[in-house]
């Protein structure tokens, strides 16, 4: 690629986790995001001696691809009873597996306060990932992500984000992926250069530039304020690639790394996404 940004995927571990490393290098992409186990499991086979090696020896040949990772959709830290008891110990699982093959990075969706109310669940999260961060000392960062706003789901206003690490003991432990399909389903306006420049202007305001590690780079199917979390192919959906470049270009990102979520389908491949998004890169530098 012919950017110093970090610009990849989300890819597949399927085979084994250092396979997505060999996707990454095929599609010529500098930023990956994996899973760490089975994204629809409570457990997962641990990784094994031969799995991490394999990992960490392709890793030291491409030293310039940046790699996070994504935990597991059923963690609900907001949860309670059985769920929330296997939900933290899948999360320092995940946390354990990401230190040991020397990922730094773990995205983590808030959670559900399934009724309890969004305040509650604030407190219910932070206090839970505290739990787990009180007994681990990996430095692992757990990205909180921006959601949808899809059910009862906390962390579609950036003050739930602002208000989980404000009552963590732990804050040094966060950072925030912001997923742009999900502000915008969420009801932030960014698709006018108003709206764009407003809307990070309240990020910053609440949650902090400084804090921000990761965008989730996806169109969205479904509209603003929807509350529906549809991805769709860059340009294709929505926000359109006029304001997707607006997040490539604008100068305060330069150290965000970009992962694009798109809809694995035959409406557009990788690497056409990929291409696209290179195109949208303006080669007269940052604003
Ligand atoms: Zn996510
Ligand atoms: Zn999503």
């Amino acid at each position: 690629m012919t950017t110093n940004k970090k610009i990849g995927f989300h890819l597949s571990v399927a085979g084994g986790i250092n396979l997505a490393i060999d996707k990454a290098a095929e599609l010529g992409i500098n930023a990956l995001q994996v899973f760490l186990k089975n994204s629809n499991r409570w457990t997962a086979p641990p990784l094994s001696e031969k799995d991490i090696n394999a990992f960490k020896d392709k890793w030291k040949s491409f030293p310039d691809l940046s790699i996070c990772a994504h935990t597991g959709y059923l963690i609900n830290p907001a949860g309670d009873g059985e769920n929330l008891e296997k939900s933290l110990i899948l999360l320092a699982d995940e946390i354990a597996r990401a230190e040991v093959l020397g990922i730094k990075r773990l995205v983590l969706h808030p959670g559900n306060h399934k009724g309890a109310g969004i305040e509650e669940g604030i407190k219910q999260i932070a206090f839970n990932i505290d739990s787990v961060l009180e007994r681990d000392h990996s430095g692992v960062e757990i990205l909180l992500e921006t959601t949808a706003g899809q059910g009862s789901s906390v962390g579609h206003r950036f003050e739930h984000i602002k208000d989980i690490i404000a009552a963590s003991r732990y804050p040094n432990r966060f950072g925030v992926c912001l997923d742009t399909c999900h502000i915008f389903a969420a009801g932030y306006d960014i698709t006018t250069e108003t709206g764009y420049r407003n809307t990070i202007e309240e990020f910053d305001r609440i949650i902090g530039i400084d804090r921000l590690r990761l965008f989730h780079l996806n169109d969205s199917k479904k509209g603003c304020g929807s509350k529906v979390d549809r991805h769709d192919h860059i340009g294709l959906g929505l926000i359109g690639s006029e304001v997707i470049s607006y997040f490539l270009n604008d100068g305060r990102f330069d150290n965000v790394d970009f992962i694009l979520e798109t809809p694995d389908d035959e409406i557009r491949s990788d690497r056409d996404n990929l291409e696209l998004v290179l195109s949208l890169i303006s080669q007269t530098g940052n604003k």
